[in-house]
């Protein structure tokens, strides 16, 4: 659904929360943030109505969203959500990364979801509204970060199907601890074959609630058997390779090849994209391509495939030691991480946490 009037004014509205939390609260949730728990003292919301376009962006207070029981969003999951960091610099300056793709990738997800369009301009200014009166959650201790969360969906109080004409944009965000904390840990992962995340023609490739509601019951198998984490293969033959519940897949082959999984349903990772840069920028070879679990399986055995990990904004990279599945195992749990894996995981925090120069121009100042 296109947004048929032009955004009008990026001038947002600013309400200040006076319940802030105090500099002594505020204290001790940064000190020991953890992941999604807590959440900043402000938020931003954007209305879009099919007559009236985008209108009224503003910052308020964080608070609960007041909804018609008959949100459409309650219903039939007409939503779209994105993921992205705001990392402080040494120097105090706060950065995000690749925000533009971001921005692209919510309208991919919204056009296939027929929710409106949201301009790069207003995806891009939200975050810096939002940072101008949440700058100081932004942690400063290594590895720490501000998740940003921006999401949009269908509050039309309306029971009949079809595409919501009354939608909301909103930003929240939450400070995030390092994600490894005793040093990175390679883990282990679940091959689901019972259950698959997507499907051709499906919504696969968007990021929608909807596709985690979906892969929750596999993930819970995968802990089931001491697994941090499951893999989805393709849901016709359950052999070719597509993606963690919320992380892309990577292979390193012994002659230096970085091989992903190539698929319609695969959500497009910017960590992917990123890491897939790294490697091309150091001569490597990447390959984007069909991937079937026999080749890995066959790979790992003759020891063609040396280095496994799964990658996402999260937790930027993460090794896989070794996939387990009914039946059979690949890799050894034990097996450390690879020495690939844990460069190019340097590299891109590096060049997130402003240690070395952004050669590709992926960093985005918010503060500023
Ligand atoms: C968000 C997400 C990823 C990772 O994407 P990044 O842009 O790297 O954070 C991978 N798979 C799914 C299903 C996702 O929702």
């Amino acid at each position: 659904m296109k947004n048929l009037l032009a955004p009008r004014t990026l001038e947002f509205a600013v309400q200040t929360n006076e319940a802030a939390r105090s500099a002594a609260e505020h204290a001790d949730i940064i000190a020991e943030p953890g992941f999604g728990k807590h959440f900043t003292d402000h938020m931003v919301d954007i209305c879009w109505s099919e007559m009236g376009g985008w209108h009224r962006p503003r910052v308020q207070p964080y608070g609960p969203i007041a909804m018609d029981p008959a949100a459409a969003v309650l219903h039939y999951a007409q939503e779209v959500f994105e993921g992205l960091k705001a990392y402080r610099h040494e120097d105090g300056s706060i950065w995000t990364f690749r925000p533009e793709m971001n921005a692209e990738r919510m309208k991919r997800s919204a056009i296939r979801l027929a929710l409106p369009e949201l301009p790069t301009e207003y995806f891009i200014e939200s975050l810096r509204q939002l940072i101008a009166v949440d700058a100081r959650w932004v942690p400063s201790t290594p590895d720490t970060s501000l998740y940003l969360r921006p999401f949009m969906f269908a509050k039309e109080a309306f029971l009949g199907v079809r595409p919501a004409a009354k939608v909301n944009y909103y930003v929240i965000a939450s400070p995030a601890g390092a994600y490894f904390t005793g040093g990175v840990e390679p883990v282990s992962i679940w091959i689901s074959t019972d259950y698959a995340r997507a499907g051709r023609g499906g919504t696969g490739a968007a990021k929608t609630g909807g596709n985690y509601a979906s892969s929750l019951v596999a993930q819970q198998e995968a802990y089931d058997h001491g697994c941090a984490q499951v893999l989805f293969l393709d849901s016709e033959k359950s052999e070719y390779l597509e993606e963690l519940g919320g992380m892309n897949v990577v292979f390193v082959y012994k002659d230096g090849r970085v091989v992903t999984p190539e698929s319609s349903s695969i959500l497009e990772g910017i960590t992917l994209d990123s890491l897939l840069q790294l490697a091309k920028d150091r001569g490597l070879k990447t390959e984007q391509r069909r991937m079937t679990i026999s080749e890995v399986r066959e790979g790992v055995a003759s020891g063609d495939i040396v280095e496994m990990f799964a990658c996402g904004t999260a937790a930027v990279l993460v090794p896989i030691a070794q996939f387990k599945a009914e039946g059979y195992t690949i890799g050894d749990a034990d097996a450390p991480a690879g020495e690939l894996t844990m460069s190019l995981r340097q590299e891109l925090t590096d060049i997130q946490y402003g240690r070395v120069q952004d050669r590709h121009g992926w960093m985005t100042r918010l503060d500023a």
